[in-house]
């Protein structure tokens, strides 16, 4: 993609255009695209992403390998497809919080976390979360960072899919995967948000 921001009308016309042009030649059928579309709307999301950071959790061998190469890793669940083929986890730590975005248009890495928020999407968080994260957070996600943590923002691109293994939280020992995906968001895992409370 040029380095020119499209409107949602321009990307929707060559889309189309694109989509015509792909039928014309008997590249792909138009069930083919709705079953695509279908997937990436109710099959492929944030679930599949939680799977993987649960396994993380639970499985320090695995982690190393997915903070290492997480498509990768990811391959080794089954998930991989479109626009995951670069996939970086960064890891939350007691020190770091890390946030991502795409400033330049919507990268996301689709097998994990689905397709992306119309908000991921909007210039305004693209612009004001490189410039002022830990206001963002606050004013617009309700969450605050301690200034003791470090916030790092990565800027995704259609070569560099960045998301974001959150911390597995305190009170979680001895729990089963299954029950850890429970507490793991998609906010969490783009960094604008926590996972989920453990109940005392
Ligand atoms: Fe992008």
């Amino acid at each position: 993609m040029s380095a020119k921001i499209r409107t949602q009308e321009e990307i929707a016309a060559r889309v189309k255009a694109l989509e015509s042009m792909l039928i014309e030649q008997g590249v792909m059928t138009t069930q083919a695209i709705d079953r695509m579309v279908e997937i990436y709307e109710h099959e492929v999301g944030p679930q599949l992403g939680a799977k993987v950071v649960a396994k993380a959790w639970s499985d320090p061998e695995f982690k190393a390998r997915l903070v290492e190469n997480a498509s990768a890793a990811c391959k080794e669940l089954g998930i991989s497809g479109l626009q995951g083929e670069d996939m970086v986890v960064v890891e939350n730590t007691d020190t770091v919080h890390n946030i991502i975005v795409c400033t330049l248009c919507s990268c996301y890495p689709w097998p994990v976390l689905g397709l992306p928020p119309n908000w991921y999407k909007d210039p305004q968080y693209r612009a004001a979360i490189t410039r002022e994260p830990r206001r963002v957070l606050r004013e617009a996600f309700g969450f605050t960072v301690p200034e003791t943590v470090e916030v790092r923002v990565w800027d995704s691109s259609s070569e560099m899919r960045y998301w974001v293994l959150p911390q597995r939280p305190a009170g979680t020992e001895g729990w089963s995967q299954e029950q850890l995906v429970g507490l793991i968001t998609r906010d969490s895992m783009i960094g604008v948000g926590t996972v989920g409370s453990v109940a005392s």
